[in-house]
Order: C-alpha cells, then sequence, then structure tokens
C-alpha cells in the first residue's frame, strides 16, 4: 500500500496540484490539518481534496476559518487571512472544516498511523518541535505511528535506540527516506502550501507499507502565479513574499 501525506495545503491550488500530479499510484491520500488560511483558493483546495477523497484531520487554521473559534490566537497576517478566509468561501467550505475529526486512527498493514494536526495530546495547537516533547506526547500515542502537521517542516523523531524512552529528532533532507520499524515514530511531511524550511517547493512524504519505509518528497510549482492571485485577492503581502524563500 501506498499512502500519500499532505499537510498544510493552507490555500494553496497550484502546490496542491503539483503534488498530486507528481504522486503517480497511490492506494490513499491523508491530509494533517490547514488545509485553508494565508492562500487564494479556499473553496478549490476542499473541492480538490473531495475529488481525491483525502481522509484528513483538523488544523488550528481550519478551526478558525470554520468559525467555531475566535480570532485571538493569532498574529495580525494569520487573522488577516482568517478574515478573508470567512469571508470568501462557502458555507460547504466552511461546513467541510468544522465537520473536520481532531484526530484520525488508520490501519495499514504495516501497522495502525495516528493523524493529527499538532500533537497526540494537543491535536489543534501543540508543536511537536523537539525530542522533548516527541518524548511527552508518547504517553497520549496509542498506535506505533503518528503524523504531525502544524510546523511546515519535515522531521523524524523516533528512539534513540531500540527500546528507548528518549526520542531523537532528525531534519528530512529532500528524497531522505526512513525505515518504518515497529515505532513508535513520529513523522511530519513537511508543508505544501507553505514550506518553512528554507526550501519553498511544495513537500510531502510517500508512506510504502510494502517496502516499510517513507520518503520525504519535493515538488516545485508555480509560486509567482500564487503570490500574484494572493496580491490581487487583497491578502497580506509579507504572506505572499514568504513563498518565494520557503519561510
Ligand atoms: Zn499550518
Amino acid at each position: 500500500m501506498r499512502i500519500a501525506v499532505l499537510s498544510d495545503i493552507h490555500s494553496n491550488l497550484r502546490a496542491l496540484d503539483a503534488v498530486l500530479a507528481s504522486l503517480g499510484s497511490v492506494d490513499r491520500i491523508w491530509h494533517l490539518g490547514d488545509v485553508v488560511g494565508y492562500g487564494p483558493d479556499p473553496d478549490a483546495v476542499v473541492e480538490r481534496l473531495g475529488q481525491v477523497h483525502a481522509l484528513g484531520v483538523m488544523g488550528n487554521h481550519d478551526l478558525v476559518a470554520s468559525g467555531a473559534e475566535g480570532l485571538d490566537w493569532f498574529n495580525s497576517d494569520a487573522r488577516r487571512a482568517a478574515e478573508w478566509t470567512r469571508i470568501h468561501s462557502t458555507p460547504q467550505t466552511r461546513a467541510y472544516l468544522a465537520a473536520l475529526p481532531q484526530e484520525r486512527v488508520e490501519q495499514t498493514p504495516a501497522g495502525e498511523f495516528t493523524l493529527v494536526h499538532g500533537s497526540p495530546r494537543e491535536p489543534i495547537w501543540e508543536y511537536v518541535d523537539s525530542p522533548r516533547v516527541a518524548e511527552d506526547n508518547l504517553a497520549a500515542l496509542k498506535t506505533p505511528f503518528c503524523l504531525v502537521g502544524h510546523l511546515h517542516v519535515p522531521l523524524a523523531f523516533r528512539p534513540r535506540r531500540p527500546g528507548d524512552s528518549r526520542m531523537e529528532m532528525r531534519l528530512a533532507a529532500p528524497d531522505g527516506r526512513i525505515g518504518l520499524g515497529g515505532g513508535p515514530l513520529i513523522l511530519n511531511p513537511g508543508g505544501v502550501g507553505q514550506p518553512r524550511d528554507g526550501d519553498p517547493r511544495a513537500a510531502f512524504l510517500v508512506i510504502d507499507t510494502d517496502s516499510g519505509e517513507a520518503v520525504w518528497r519535493r515538488v516545485e510549482y508555480e509560486v509567482e502565479a500564487t503570490q500574484r492571485a494572493m496580491l490581487q485577492a487583497g491578502l497580506p503581502p509579507a504572506l505572499a513574499a514568504r513563498l518565494r524563500f520557503g519561510q
């Protein structure tokens, strides 16, 4: 079974379509939330995820854009983008976002995967961004494998040695791969629609349960066209500018 894992699409249809076009044959598409926010195409991105039968979870931007949570959580640019998304999305899009679960557990031939946007113990808001946070989340993780987003950086957390409860963090290079083993393993695919690791290309992860490996991938998309669409839509210029630098 081949599974594509996409996170933090952030209303960037061009980035999502570039990823989908590069996938080849996959059996499942999973997303880890932040479907909207920042970018210019919330309705089209939600529609596309439906067309490819993607299964996913709710991110903090989805929660806020759906109207279920106030805007106070965000800095000014994120808040303006969230307000823009509330105004420029259909009721169907907001209903889709509001109905996303905070967590999913999916079966595969390699074992069970927990899908969350943030962390197992704080599925919407916590960043798994250090070995310490990864260790602190192991008690809340009920499956051997966990997929998280939110950081927009491709990462892996795994035990320092087999059986060790202390975790180590590994930054994932493009085309980097990792053996699934028996877990615990926490993987972040990086961001599709707003990468923050200095590489502007869309980032995602492909899990192959036959080979027992996961591979981090990157694909180029039309960054300038997305930036133009954001400026024409009246979204904050700083949000458009950062796409070029992958930040
Ligand atoms: Zn995000």
